[in-house]
């Protein structure tokens, strides 16, 4: 086996070049992947465009990329899985497991998380974008022949939606919004059909968007820049929605979030801001008695995902757009920069 290996390194905003690295050597309780399919998230598109994602700003070069199918290629002695030669995603969150968050339950808020491909470290962690990558056995998940790569590189933005799922506890029987038509917006329309909420409606400015979201299986799109936009969301739900996610990270979507929710009804904080800080009407919040949860990542929710995929109960096909291969990185950023004509695009490493 050569000794390096190609990798997608951000040097700087909009400067994504394919450089030669060393292939990282095993250790103890890792996993060595070779990387098959690598798919492009908003916080990759935030690094490339602005050299940051929300608080996290990028310090020093890294290797972009954290939602990756791959091939296990060797492991450490003592490592009985995953097995060499299995295919698997990997969960870029590499928790600590004995912080008093990982005791109890909520290892995404570990207090020495590492994540792949993200400047939330100093100096940042490199992620998947690369033919070969080093990770925690741990962070491994096997997945069936019925999970090819692509919808493999699916996975980590669709635990992302149904974490945000888990957050609200039941939505069976509920009608929820989604505010924002990309790639996360779209998945938590497929996760909240998939955990039975009824009437799920989605609100985007871009036409295209919406009709991609009732394509998904959305029941109703809105434009909310209409002015008759409160009129038809209580048209279609009398009293406002019992539960929104934002997944836009648009600051009018969260002010006007507080509107289309029903009193005692729940916004879920998907969607990453720009700006640092915004104002909003919080007495909202009193009167109305709402509750504003934020759902970050995701927790223990990897092997359900799978399951949702492989049983074909939901799709995810259909959000892929375009695959190109690891030369072509800096041209898959730039192409998913795009807010329309794309939702998902993949790098292809094999
Ligand atoms: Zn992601
Ligand atoms: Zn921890």
């Amino acid at each position: 086996m050569s000794k390096t290996m190609l990798a997608a390194v951000l040097h700087g905003i909009k400067d994504l070049r394919v450089d030669e690295r060393a292939i990282p050597e095993l250790e103890p309780g890792k996993a060595l992947v070779r990387v098959r399919r690598g798919g492009i998230c908003g916080s990759d598109v935030h690094y490339f465009e602005e050299g940051r994602f929300g608080s996290f700003a990028v310090t020093a070069p890294f290797v972009l990329g954290h939602e990756v199918t791959g091939e296990v290629v060797a492991v450490a002695d003592g490592v009985s899985q995953p097995a060499v030669g299995q295919r698997v995603v990997v969960n870029p969150s590499r928790q600590c497991g004995h912080c008093d968050y990982c005791r109890n339950g909520r290892g995404n808020l570990c207090r020495n998380v590492r994540m792949l491909g993200s400047a939330s470290t100093k100096p940042p962690t490199n992620g998947g974008f690369s033919e070969y990558l080093l990770v925690g056995a741990e962070q491994c998940f096997p997945v069936p022949p019925q999970i090819d790569d692509g919808l493999g590189a699916m996975i980590e933005p669709f635990a992302v939606a149904l974490h945000a799922l888990k957050r609200v506890g039941s939505v069976v029987g509920k009608p929820v919004i989604v505010t924002g038509g990309g790639p996360i917006g779209l998945l938590t329309v497929i996760a909240a059909r998939a955990c039975g909420a009824t009437t799920i409606a989605v609100s985007d400015p871009v036409a295209e968007r919406r009709q991609m979201a009732l394509q998904v299986g959305a029941d109703s799109a809105f434009d909310p820049t209409e002015a008759s936009f409160k009129d038809q969301v209580a048209a279609l739900t009398g009293d406002g929605f019992e539960i929104l996610f934002e997944a836009s990270g648009a600051v009018p979507a969260l002010k006007q979030a507080f509107e289309v929710v029903r009193r005692g009804g729940t916004i879920v904080q998907i969607g990453v801001y720009s700006a640092p800080e915004i104002s909003l009407p919080v007495n909202q919040l009193l009167v109305r008695e709402l509750q504003f949860v934020g759902s970050f990542r995701y927790g223990n929710v990897w092997e359900e995902a799978i399951r949702l995929v492989a049983s074909g109960r939901v799709n995810l096909q259909p959000l892929i757009s375009r695959v190109l291969p690891l030369k072509q990185a800096a041209e898959a950023l730039a192409l998913a920069c795009a807010k329309t004509g794309v939702v998902k695009v993949q790098i292809d490493l094999t």
